[in-house]
């Protein structure tokens, strides 16, 4: 992700919800997809989570409403200035995005409870809560 594609503008102080996304200089909220997906408890579960955070750009989490995949790219109507391209016909759920407390505020990931952006940090944690891990877990059958 090329963030620094995107103008940098001052911010200092705090904006108020009514200014806050025209200040915001990375326009976060709009460089990821996430899908929630079944609480994985398997080791096959992990297995497929493993395959999936094995692709460049995709991660998976853990918060309070349960598991995710999420998908590190870009939205095709996110302008260079920063601004949406389509921002009167913007997917409802662009439109229902609050911005009370928001990537401009803090990271995504402080508020989550489990986190991997890679193969790596995913496979550290199967090793640590299947004693007995291994790769070539038999899918159920
Ligand atoms: S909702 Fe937050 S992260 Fe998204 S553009 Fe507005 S201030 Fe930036
Ligand atoms: S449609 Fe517009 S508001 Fe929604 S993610 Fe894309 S650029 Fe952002």
């Amino acid at each position: 992700m090329d963030f620094e594609s995107f103008p940098k503008i001052e911010t200092t102080g705090k904006p108020e919800s009514s200014n806050k996304c025209g200040l915001c200089t990375h326009s976060t909220c709009c460089t990821y997809v996430t899908q929630q997906i079944d609480t994985p408890r398997s080791k096959y579960d992990f297995e497929i989570l493993l395959w999936q955070v094995s692709h460049r750009g995709v991660g998976a989490y853990k918060d309070e409403d349960g598991w995710f995949v999420m998908f590190d790219t870009v939205c095709g109507h996110l302008e260079a200035d920063g601004y949406c391209g389509i921002y009167e016909d913007r997917p409802t759920i662009c439109r229902s995005h609050d911005n009370d407390f928001c990537e401009y505020d803090a990271p995504a990931e402080d508020g989550f409870e489990l986190y991997f952006p890679d193969y790596p940090t995913l496979l550290a944690y199967c090793k640590k809560r299947f004693k007995k891990w291994s790769t070539g877990n038999p899918a159920p059958g």
